[in-house]
């Protein structure tokens, strides 16, 4: 039983056909890579995935769950993190995750301990107290990283994450979404490059002008390409 099911999903924008008739099946504990070149649908499909965006047409189920009929619960499971850099406020990295604690309704008590665990994971103990907008690139990538993992999801969705980085930046982005699969967690992860996503992922799923053109275990994947 696969943990996502999405059946016949459509989406149109006023003129765009974003997503046509989109069938795929996510198992749970995967590092799922979704790939297409600019425009071909990744993020709309993904936003769909985490409940922020309804389909015009068709399902996603989370086992027994439609998500367009409970987004709160789909929004509890799931951690996104979107494929921009907004405008960071004016706060250091522990207050940033702390900030975010906060939205997802974690106690005040238990925000700290959260914080500092999460800090650790993303390796930016060491910039705690560190305002957000002097991190580098990497760094701010990975605390929004861990502002996706504020409320502990099964699921993380991460938007073209390791766009802009630099190799060693990519290296340690690649250890740390197979450290979350360690920790139980399914990942799905989008990309324009095949090659950024064939060596971190376990399957993979190609889109184009919004149509699905394969998917499955990246080696059978890349061996029919
Ligand atoms: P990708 O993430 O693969 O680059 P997107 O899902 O962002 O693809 O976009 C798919 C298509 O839908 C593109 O043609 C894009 O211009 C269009 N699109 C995306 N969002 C909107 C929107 N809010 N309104 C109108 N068109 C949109
Ligand atoms: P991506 O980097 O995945 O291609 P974009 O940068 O194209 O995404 O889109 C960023 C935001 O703008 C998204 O929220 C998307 O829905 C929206 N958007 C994309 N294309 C259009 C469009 N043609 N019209 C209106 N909004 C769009």
């Amino acid at each position: 039983e696969p943990l996502i099911k999405i059946q016949h999903v459509s989406k149109r924008y006023r003129n765009t056909n974003a997503l046509r008739d989109i069938s795929l099946e996510i198992p749970r504990g995967t590092i799922f890579g979704l790939i297409g070149p600019n425009g071909a649908g990744k993020t709309t499909l993904l936003r769909i995935l985490a409940a922020l965006l309804t389909p015009s047409d068709g399902q996603v189920w989370f086992e027994q769950q439609e998500v367009t009929r409970a987004p709160a619960i789909i929004q509890r499971k799931v951690g996104y993190m979107p494929d921009f850099f907004g405008v960071y406020p004016d706060l250091t990295s522990a207050e940033y995750l702390e900030f975010y604690a906060g939205i997802h309704g974690i106690p005040r008590q238990k925000r700290a301990g959260i914080v500092n665990d999460l800090l650790e994971l993303v390796e930016l103990s060491s910039k705690r107290d560190a305002m957000v907008e002097t991190l580098s690139r990497g760094m701010k990538q990975r605390l929004c990283l861990a502002r996706a993992l504020v409320h502990d999801p099964e699921i993380l969705i991460l938007d073209e994450p390791a766009s802009g980085l630099d190799p060693r930046a990519r290296v340690e982005l690649r250890e740390l979404v197979r450290t979350l699969q360690g920790m139980g967690k399914t990942v799905l992860i989008s990309s324009h490059i095949l090659l950024e996503l064939a060596e971190m992922c376990t399957d993979i799923a190609i889109l184009q002008n919004g149509e699905l053109i394969i998917a499955g275990d990246v080696e059978k994947v890349i061996r029919q390409l």
